[in-house]
């Protein structure tokens, strides 16, 4: 008879392995299987250096859940590097420049006066004049003075999976990348998954597949982002202590190198191409980056950042990575719980920009609601709050085998 999984997840990136992660540890028994139609982590969570950023808006004034996610998620990083090799994670402090006739720097400012409390534990956020950015972190042009934000983690996303994957594998989860799940069949006790190579089984499912929502549930509202990130070899004889944002951002990562970020390009879903395909325009837009393209995008980063800070245009340029972000068009908020009217099937996905700081944090309350059937996901990401899940490839009631 074939085998049947407790849970199976379809997308193996940071929402997909942070579910498994969270599943595993809530049920060591249950049989857990991973699938994913590239490499594991190959897709938006192969980014070479990602930021978590407590506060990724225009105000320093934290918006509740962000600042329970991000008390969530600083621990969970820290607590996966103490547990795996190499060095993926950086922590660092983040400055955000202030000029005296910009809009933005007097929101800051005021956002930061207007905090009532604390920010807690996991937070601490300082207002730095002109004289000490420039005493703390020379190298940097002159401003009217700076916020300090810190911790802010900086994370190569792919090698920390790689690393997490490499755990999983040893509390018997099953991987097996290259296999791209074209259908699910509800038969009355457990889904049939069709995938490119075979048939599985599993009493529920995870689907967790980033930017490719919208193959599966194309009525929903999605907006798809692509962007690109340049990583830098940092010159020998610049010591840069951390990340700054402003528009963009530049952050020193582990073993000498800098990252800077990120570029915004609007996919049309009129660019999508036919639903259900294996490799849809979102691939087709990460492979077209070639040479000449890479060398262009990596230019226009350094004019821009080198505003702020000259000696990037010192620095040697390692790589262009492009990737793709999903984002559910009414809130920007996370699509995260289960998909109705589908037994036992649920969605983490549309982590837009935010993935360190919503992705394991919204796995783990999900992991809670898969393993004890009650509701667990926070409303503001809550799946129900969209109508739109008609899909042609989920199947209900089918016969089954
Ligand atoms: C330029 C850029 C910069 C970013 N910067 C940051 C940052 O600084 N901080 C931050 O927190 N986040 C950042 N992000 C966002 C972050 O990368 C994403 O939020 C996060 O990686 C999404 O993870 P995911 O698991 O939902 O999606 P993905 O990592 O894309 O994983 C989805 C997986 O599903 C698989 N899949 C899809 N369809 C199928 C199928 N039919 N069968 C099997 N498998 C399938 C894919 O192959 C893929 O591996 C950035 C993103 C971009 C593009």
């Amino acid at each position: 008879m074939k085998k049947t999984y407790d849970l199976a997840v379809i997308g193996l990136g940071l929402a997909g392995l942070s579910l498994l992660d969270a599943v595993s540890q809530r049920q060591p028994d249950w049989t857990l299987l991973g699938l994913d139609q590239g490499q594991i982590a190959g897709g938006a969570s192969s980014a070479p250096g990602a930021l978590l950023n407590p506060l990724p808006g225009r105000s320093l004034l934290p918006r509740p859940p962000y600042q329970q996610a991000h008390a969530f998620a600083g621990p969970w990083l820290q607590k996966w590097q103490s547990e795996t090799q190499g060095t993926w994670l950086h922590t660092d402090t983040m400055i955000r420049p202030l000029w005296q006739d910009d809009p933005v720097s007097h929101r800051l400012l005021r956002s930061w006066k207007q905090r009532t409390e604390d920010y807690g534990p996991h937070l601490s956020i300082n207002h730095l004049s002109s004289q000490e950015v420039q005493e703390k972190y020379p190298g940097f042009v002159e401003t009217d003075g700076a916020m300090e934000l810190s911790p802010v983690y900086a994370v190569a996303m792919h090698e920390m999976l790689k690393e997490i994957t490499a755990h999983l594998s040893e509390r018997s989860i099953e991987f097996h990348p290259e296999e791209p799940t074209q259908t699910l069949q509800w038969d009355g006790h457990c889904w049939h998954i069709q995938s490119a190579n075979g048939t599985y089984q599993a009493r529920h499912i995870g689907l967790c597949v980033g930017a490719h929502l919208g193959d599966w549930f194309p009525e929903l509202p999605l907006q798809w982002m692509g962007g690109e990130l340049v990583t830098w070899k940092a010159p020998d004889d610049v010591e840069w202590p951390c990340a700054f944002r402003q528009k963009g951002h530049l952050v020193p990562m582990p073993r000498g190198f800098w990252v800077g970020g990120s570029t915004y390009n609007d996919i049309t879903p009129e660019q999508t191409t036919a639903l259900a395909q294996q490799r849809s325009y979102l691939d087709e837009w990460v492979l077209s980056l070639d040479t000449s393209t890479s060398e262009v995008v990596a230019q226009e980063m350094a004019d821009g950042i080198s505003r702020l800070f000259p000696a990037v245009q010192q620095a040697e340029v390692d790589h262009v990575w492009r990737g793709v972000r999903g984002i559910y068009k009414h809130d920007r908020q996370p699509l995260v719980g289960p998909v109705p009217e589908q037994p036992q099937l649920f969605v983490c996905s549309a982590l837009a920009s935010k993935g360190l700081l919503l992705g394991p944090y919204l796995a783990h309350h999900l992991a809670d609601e898969i393993t004890t059937g009650d509701e667990a996901v926070p409303s503001w990401a809550r799946s129900t709050r969209s109508s739109d899940w008609s899909s042609k490839r989920i199947h209900e009631h089918a016969s089954g085998e």
